[in-house]
């Protein structure tokens, strides 16, 4: 296990590292990178597709689509772009910004050496952190790829982050996704075929293809080998970013987190909620984008779920019914149930059968899921609630929620 700082965010391991490999003194630069890494090797679309499949590669965003599945729904010529999600508009993420701010020349060399593969000419990549996109910008200068690269400001709203919404930046529109649901390896950058995903999914191409499927397989599971990045937040002592290998226990990540015991939120807040740590291995696609939240035991857990769907109600972009109503209603819904009103809760209830499914972007099903599991997992405080008023505990704030969001 290695303890590093940088970037003002911790960074840990357990096991072998792999994309946090030679960061220890800070930021790769190309020399350093070169000198952990190796060189890129130049592979063709079917290696990098057999690669994929053969280790079960799945993008590390929210979504965890096979990488193999989406190589092979590109048509054979004509790829528009590669395009590399760095939005990571999740409050609590820090895994992408802090792979583009410490290990650039590993996301470039991902895109890049894939760009080439699928012989698209345009390599874009969407940040919306100032450092992160400094430091892929200085990296760049440090390279020539032969290929057009563009590092493109993203706004920080959550919905921002979605695919759609990320391509629609990049053509200059609104960030937001649009009404219809189109694949990006369809329709993507200017409506032509692209290959998109999120950052890490880039950095972890970027190792496989110098390790090949066995050398990659040494660590993880048989089913997902590898490793994954994930960020703790919460009521632990250590906060951080730990690369861990796939199918850790998350137990093991708790304790080594200095985790409070208690309830423990599974892939950030379109996840779901775990009464407890034990029994739970990590992996895709339940660990969706590697975010663990620890609550503890001293804050009031539906005060606390309450403060986040005030948030989520706030990132709807506004242009669907069910999501800007129903999360609207289900916010009302949580704030009577939190003072004790039992028609809150039948409301809630009602409701999270109401929104998911049908909005244009997995907004409104992703808070649903975040609500419905604290529903489920937090039965004896919704007792305690309805009951008292309060399960008498006072709300901390212990799951974090941008500053002045809604
Ligand atoms: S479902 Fe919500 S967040 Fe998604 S596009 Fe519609 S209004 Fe926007």
């Amino acid at each position: 296990m290695t303890m590093l700082q940088a970037s003002r965010v911790d960074l840990r391991v357990i096991g072998e590292p792999r994309l946090l490999s030679g960061l220890d003194h800070g930021r790769a630069d190309r020399h350093r990178h070169l000198s952990t890494h190796g060189a890129q090797p130049d592979l063709t679309r079917a290696d990098y597709t057999k690669l994929a499949e053969a280790v079960g590669l799945r993008g590390r965003g929210g979504a965890a689509f096979p990488v193999a599945l989406k190589l092979a729904d590109l048509p054979a010529k004509g790829i528009e772009a590669v395009v590399v999600n760095g939005s990571e508009s999740e409050p609590v993420s820090r895994k992408d910004r802090l792979l583009l701010t410490l290990a650039p020349h590993l996301v470039l060399d991902g895109a890049t050496g894939l760009a080439r593969a699928l012989g698209a000419p345009h390599v874009l990549i969407a940040v919306h952190d100032a450092e992160a996109a400094m430091s892929i910008r200085e990296a760049l200068m440090e390279r020539d790829d032969g290929l057009a690269i563009e590092v493109r400001d993203t706004p920080g709203r959550f919905v921002a982050g979605e695919a759609r919404a990320v391509l629609s930046v990049l053509e200059g529109g609104l960030a937001v996704p649009p009404g219809r649901r189109v694949l990006p390896t369809r329709k993507g950058y200017h409506r032509r075929p692209t290959f998109l995903s999120n950052v890490e999914t880039f950095a972890q191409l970027a190792v496989l293809a110098r390790l090949g499927s066995k050398r990659f397989s040494s660590t993880g599971l048989i089913s997902e080998p590898g490793t994954q990045l994930l960020t703790v937040d919460g009521a632990v002592q250590r906060p951080g970013v730990i690369e861990t290998p796939i199918g850790v226990p998350l137990e093991a990540v708790m304790q080594f987190s200095g985790a409070a015991a208690g309830p423990v939120l599974l892939g950030g807040y379109h996840g779901r909620w775990l009464p407890h740590s034990g029994g739970v291995v990590l992996k895709r696609p339940d660990v969706s984008s590697g975010i663990i939240l620890a609550l503890g035991t001293d804050s009031c857990p539906l005060g606390e779920v309450h403060r986040v769907s005030q948030w989520l109600a706030s990132q709807s972009a506004g242009q669907c019914g069910p999501c800007v109503f129903g999360l609207a209603a289900l916010v009302d819904d949580f704030d009577r149930l939190v003072k004790g009103d039992p028609s809150g809760w039948h409301d809630a209830e009602r409701h999270l059968g109401l929104v998911p499914g049908r909005g244009a972007c997995a907004h409104p099903d992703g808070s649903a899921r975040f609500l419905a599991s604290a529903l489920e997992v937090f039965g004896e405080d919704v007792r305690l609630h309805l009951s008292s008023g309060s399960c008498g505990r006072h709300v901390k704030g212990v799951l974090p929620v941008p500053r002045g969001a809604w």
